[in-house]
C-alpha cells in the first residue's frame, strides 16, 4: 500500500473515533449489591449534579447532557468514591456495600483510569502501616524508602498508558495522586520521627529534603477536591506553620498547648499561599472545624472567629462555621439545654429542653447504619446506667429512617421512653454539635454541666 493512502486512512481512522467520542452525552450507572441507602448521588466538587434511585434489581442510572471533564465522586450513603468521566463516556460499576472499595468495579470507556485510581486508593491504604513504621529511619533511608514505592507506582501508571488509550486529563489525575501521595509522607517525617524516636526536636534534614516543594501547584482546580492533594495541602500547611511559629515566635510559645496560637498561624498561611477559591475556602473550613472541635475556652475561639471572619469573612462554608461557633457557645457549662426538638417513639415533638427538666440526664448519640457503634454504645451505656443510677441515659438517634429506628428500638429491647429520634442530621450536627459519636451532653435540670463529654473518657 502506498504510504500516502496509508497516511489518509489513519488520518479517516483517527476523525471516526473522534467523531464517536463527539456526542458528550454521559452514561454512568450501575449496581449495589446490600445496598445501604435507597439512592446514588453524583457530585463533581461540593456540586450535587444529579441523583439517581435504585430499582428493584438494585441498578441506578444517570445521564448527562455534558459533564465538566474530569474527577467526580458518588455517594452511596454513608460511603464515597471517586470516579473519573469524561465526554461521551459509558461507564458501568458493580460494588457490594459489605466490602464498599474492594468489591468495586468499573467497566465501559473509561474503566482503565477507573479502575488504576481505584487500585492506588486501595494500595494507599494498604501501604500505611509501612509508611508508618519508615518514619523512624534516617531521613536519607526514609526518602529512599518513599521513592521507591512511588517508583513502583509510576511505572505501574506507564504500563497502563502503554496498553490503554488514556486522556491527558486522566493522566494527570493519576499522576497527582502518585506524587501528592508521597509528598504527604515527607511532610509528615519530621514530626512522626520526632514522635516514634522521642527526639527532643526536630531531626536535621538533609538539603534537598523538600526539593519537590518547587513542583506544589497550589492553585490546581482539577485536583480541589482530590483525596491526596487535599491531604497533602492539610499536611504541608501543618509542617509549614510549625516552622514559621518555631522560626518566628521561638521558644516563649508551647504549640501543643497554645491551639489557638498555633491555629492563626495556620488561617494566616492558607490566606497567603492559596489563591484558588475551593481550595482556599475548604482548608480554611477544615482548620476552622479542627480548632473549633477541640472545643477551647469561649474568650479564645471568640478571638480565632473574628480573625476568621477577616481572612475568610465570605467563605462558602461560612454559615456552618458560624453555626457550630454559635453551637459551641450555647453548650457552655451553666447554660441552659438548647430548645432543639426531636421526636418521641409516638411521634410527638419534645424539646431537649423539656426532657433534661427536674432531672440529671445524660445524652448520647447513635444512627442505624453504624451497627458496630450502636452494639458498643449501647453496652456501654448499660454499664454507665449502673455505675450511675442517678443519671437518666437518653438516647439521640441521627441518619436513620423512621421505621428503622423503631423496628431497631424494638429488637434490642431499648426503653421507649429514654429513645428520641431526630429527622435532620444537619441540624443536630449545629446545634448538638455531634461530629464525634461518643459525644455526650450532661445536664442537671436543664442546665448544662458538660456540653462536650464522652462517654468513654468522660465517667
Ligand atoms: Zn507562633
Amino acid at each position: 500500500m502506498n504510504k500516502t493512502l496509508l497516511y489518509f486512512i489513519i488520518v479517516l481512522l483517527a476523525a471516526c473515533n473522534t467523531a464517536q467520542k463527539k456526542s458528550p452525552t454521559v452514561y454512568f450507572g450501575g449496581e449495589i449489591v446490600n445496598p445501604t441507602s435507597e439512592h446514588v448521588v453524583l457530585f463533581k466538587g461540593d456540586i450535587a449534579l444529579d441523583t439517581a434511585y435504585l430499582d428493584e434489581n438494585n441498578r441506578f442510572s444517570f445521564q448527562l447532557d455534558s459533564v465538566d471533564e474530569g474527577l467526580h465522586h458518588f455517594n452511596h450513603f454513608p460511603e464515597l468514591q471517586y470516579v473519573f468521566l469524561e465526554a461521551g463516556d459509558s461507564l458501568q460499576l458493580r460494588l457490594n456495600t459489605v466490602d464498599f472499595d474492594e468489591s468495586l468495579a468499573f467497566s465501559g470507556t473509561n474503566e482503565q483510569i477507573n479502575n488504576f485510581l481505584l487500585e492506588m486508593f486501595l494500595t494507599n491504604e494498604l501501604q500505611e502501616e509501612l509508611i508508618y513504621k519508615y518514619y523512624s529511619l534516617e531521613p536519607e533511608a526514609f526518602l529512599l524508602k518513599i521513592d521507591s514505592l512511588k517508583n513502583l507506582k509510576l511505572e505501574s501508571l506507564n504500563s497502563l498508558s502503554n496498553e490503554a488509550e488514556l486522556s491527558n486529563g486522566a493522566m494527570e489525575i493519576a499522576r497527582a495522586g502518585i506524587m501528592y501521595t508521597s509528598y504527604i509522607s515527607k511532610e509528615a517525617y519530621p514530626f512522626y520521627h520526632k514522635k516514634k524516636k522521642g527526639e527532643k526536636s526536630i531531626h536535621n534534614l538533609p538539603p534537598g529534603f523538600y526539593d519537590y516543594r518547587a513542583n506544589i501547584n497550589y492553585d490546581d482546580k482539577d485536583l480541589s477536591y482530590y483525596r491526596p492533594y487535599y491531604n497533602f495541602m492539610k499536611y504541608h500547611l501543618g509542617n509549614l506553620s510549625y516552622m514559621d511559629c518555631k522560626n518566628d515566635c521561638g521558644t516563649k510559645i508551647k504549640m501543643a498547648k497554645n491551639q489557638l496560637h498555633f491555629n492563626q498561624h495556620k488561617l494566616m498561611l492558607i490566606d497567603s499561599l492559596i489563591k484558588q477559591n475551593e481550595l482556599r475556602d475548604n482548608l480554611f473550613r477544615n482548620v476552622a472545624m479542627d480548632y473549633l472541635l477541640k472545643y477551647d475556652k469561649e474568650e479564645n475561639i471568640e478571638i480565632f472567629i473574628k480573625e476568621f471572619h477577616q481572612l475568610s469573612g465570605n467563605n462558602r462554608h461560612i454559615h456552618e462555621i458560624n453555626g457550630l461557633y454559635d453551637g459551641i457557645r450555647k453548650l457552655q457549662p451553666k447554660k441552659e439545654l438548647p430548645e432543639f426538638l426531636v421526636y418521641d417513639s409516638e411521634g410527638n415533638k419534645v424539646s431537649i429542653k423539656d426532657i433534661g427538666k427536674d432531672r440529671k440526664v445524660v445524652f448520647y448519640f447513635w444512627s442505624a447504619p453504624e451497627k458496630k457503634h450502636f452494639t458498643n454504645m449501647i453496652k456501654r451505656i448499660n454499664v454507665l446506667k449502673e455505675k450511675y443510677p442517678e443519671y437518666t441515659f437518653i438516647g439521640i438517634n441521627l441518619r436513620t429512617e423512621h421505621s428503622r429506628w423503631n423496628n431497631m428500638i424494638e429488637v434490642s429491647q431499648l426503653d421507649k421512653s429514654e429513645q428520641f429520634w431526630t429527622e435532620n442530621f444537619e441540624e443536630v450536627a449545629h446545634t448538638l454539635i455531634v461530629y464525634d459519636r461518643n459525644r455526650s451532653i450532661i445536664a442537671n435540670d436543664g442546665i448544662i454541666v458538660d456540653g462536650f463529654a464522652n462517654v468513654y473518657t468522660s465517667f
